[in-house]
């Protein structure tokens, strides 16, 4: 049986640290989902579709499928009958919150696993909150995200 794993995310937008961990995913599972969270909670600066379609740009891997979904990524998992859910770890500081997450998920659904895969020390400070300040200043994001997000960058926040 294929092994599978879903990483899920905000990816707004996605950067070469999610990259980083979704190659390195596919040296441990057959197929991997990339997730791409609707929160209609949190604003995000781009669309659903926009963030799927970023996703599909910087990856061409066919074991990895994109796709979007709302709700709670516990009934996800269930829908797709992966229970194996990969999330990225940074530094110490990124810790605390994935533990209180994984805990949670588990405590509701007692099949689900999370499986931390530590970033490559270049994309330790990086994040897309970073990314995004960085780009509305103008500020320098070559080696963060590929030229397909660094392009929407540009057209979002200078036209
Ligand atoms: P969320 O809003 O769910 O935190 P993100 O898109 O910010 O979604 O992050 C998704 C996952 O990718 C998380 O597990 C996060 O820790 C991880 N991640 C974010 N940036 C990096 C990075 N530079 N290197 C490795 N993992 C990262």
């Amino acid at each position: 049986m294929a092994l599978q794993g879903i990483y899920a995310g905000s990816f707004d937008p996605f950067t070469n640290g999610h990259l980083d961990i979704v190659t390195r995913s596919l040296n441990m599972f057959d197929t991997v989902t990339v997730g791409v969270i609707q929160n209609i909670e949190k604003q995000s600066l781009f669309s659903l579709q926009e963030r799927i379609d970023m996703v599909r740009q910087s990856i061409t891997s066919d074991k990895v499928e994109v796709e979007g979904f709302q709700g709670l990524l516990v009934d996800y998992a269930r829908q797709k009958n992966v229970f194996n859910i990969i999330r990225g770890l940074r530094a110490v500081s990124d810790f605390d919150y994935e533990f209180q997450m994984s805990l949670t998920n588990r405590a509701q659904e007692p099949k689900v696993d999370t499986i931390f895969l530590m970033t490559d020390q270049k994309y330790s400070y990086l994040s897309s909150s970073i990314v995004r300040q960085l780009a509305k200043l103008n500020g320098n994001i070559e080696g963060m995200v590929s030229p397909y997000v660094a392009q929407k960058l540009k057209e979002t926040f200078h036209g």
